[in-house]
């Protein structure tokens, strides 16, 4: 059932299913997916160097993971965003994909995408193109080998690097993300953004979030983009460009190497009003703010054997409840904001 069914639904016999609406008058059609708290790197922002890991009875399972997913699919959810911890690392994650992909058959779905680090890349990418993902996210902060090595507590950048020529040549469609790190990578940015542009793929720029206990004090590192985009402007020219994701990020062109440049400002922006989107961990909590606590928890519904109209109306009740705003706030020093990590919650 999608909101363009004109077929009457178990919870609205009268007519077509309405979209996903918050209180607040947005519609919900974006929905991120943490397929797993695992990875393969300890990036250094995100991890701490020894994470304990979620005992695997509290991941959801791929069927879950699919039903859920699927739910919000019926609800309107028109784009999926699959991400983690690291997805690729996730046992039978192309048979997730290959199963959600039917949704993109039938319509009911734009897009099914994913954020990844890129280190399994090279064996997948043809795969994700196979099952109809057009467009995948790689974070990399670096170009320095050492740097990256040191920055991920021991990734290979040219495993990395091999998977992004891998996904390019299978016709992906690449964003690169980097997070601004004061110390480790703001010299380095207009280098990372002009071989991004050079290769053909769109950059964005992320300050750093305070999710999660890492090591050390993350405000040490925090970078405004504010400060980066006025440096940035000293020898570029940046031409604002209309779009708008309903997300926190903000995009110029580059005039001088044509390339599209966004910039995720959390932390200093509000970008809540046009929010259109809700994100579920990798445990089957639906988090309808990434900047708040507010949680539902739709694996106990799942696992108590809850009919697709229960876990239908649970959905709408959760998003009827999302707030208006988050409340990030880096001058709290290095307590985070909100205790989970952003590998639960999936970036
Ligand atoms: N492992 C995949 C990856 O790295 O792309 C997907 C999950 S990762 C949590 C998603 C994104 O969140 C990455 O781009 C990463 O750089 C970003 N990230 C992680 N922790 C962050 C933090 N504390 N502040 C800002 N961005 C963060
Ligand atoms: Fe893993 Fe991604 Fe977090 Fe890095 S940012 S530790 S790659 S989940």
């Amino acid at each position: 059932m999608t909101p363009f069914d004109a077929t009457p639904s178990p919870l609205h016999p009268t007519g077509p299913a309405p979209g996903l609406v918050d209180g607040f008058g947005r519609t919900v059609t974006y929905l991120r997916v943490s397929v797993t708290d695992r990875c393969d790197l300890r990036c250094v922002y995100c991890m701490a160097e020894h994470m304990t890991f979620l005992p695997k009875t509290e991941v959801l399972s791929l069927d879950e993971l699919d039903r859920l997913a699927s739910a919000f699919v019926a609800l309107g959810v028109r784009k999926l965003r699959l991400t983690g911890g690291e997805p690729l690392v996730r046992k039978g994650f192309m048979d997730l994909v290959a199963g959600l992909s039917r949704h993109l058959k039938s319509g009911a779905l734009d897009e099914i995408t994913l954020t990844t680090n890129g280190a399994q890349l090279a064996r997948h990418a043809q795969g994700l193109a196979d099952h109809g993902v057009q467009r995948i996210n790689v974070s990399l902060d670096t170009l320095k080998p050492e740097l990256f090595r040191r920055l991920t507590r021991g990734g290979d950048l040219v495993q990395v690097m091999a998977g992004i020529e891998t996904a390019k040549a299978a016709g992906l469609k690449i964003k690169i993300n980097a997070v601004a790190l004061a110390d480790d990578n703001a010299d380095e940015l207009p280098d990372l953004i002009a071989w991004a542009h050079g290769e053909g793929f769109d950059m964005t720029l992320i300050e750093t979030m305070p999710l999660g206990e890492v090591e050390g004090d993350r405000t040490d590192q925090f970078l405004s983009l504010t400060k980066v985009r006025q440096e940035l402007s000293a020898f570029w020219t940046l031409e604002d460009l209309p779009l708008n994701t309903g997300g926190p990020a903000r995009y110029v062109r580059v005039a001088e190497t044509g390339g599209r440049l966004g910039f995720i400002t959390p932390m200093t922006h509000n970008f809540c009003e046009a929010c259109n989107r809700v994100r579920l961990t990798c445990t089957g909590v639906l988090h309808t703010c990434l900047g708040r606590d507010d949680a539902a928890d739709l694996r106990a519904l799942v696992r108590g054997g809850a009919s697709d109209v229960e876990l239908q109306s649970a959905i709408r009740a959760a998003v009827t409840g999302k707030p208006q705003g988050h409340d990030f706030h880096i001058d709290r020093g290095s307590a985070p904001a909100v205790a989970r990590h952003m590998s639960t919650t999936g970036g």
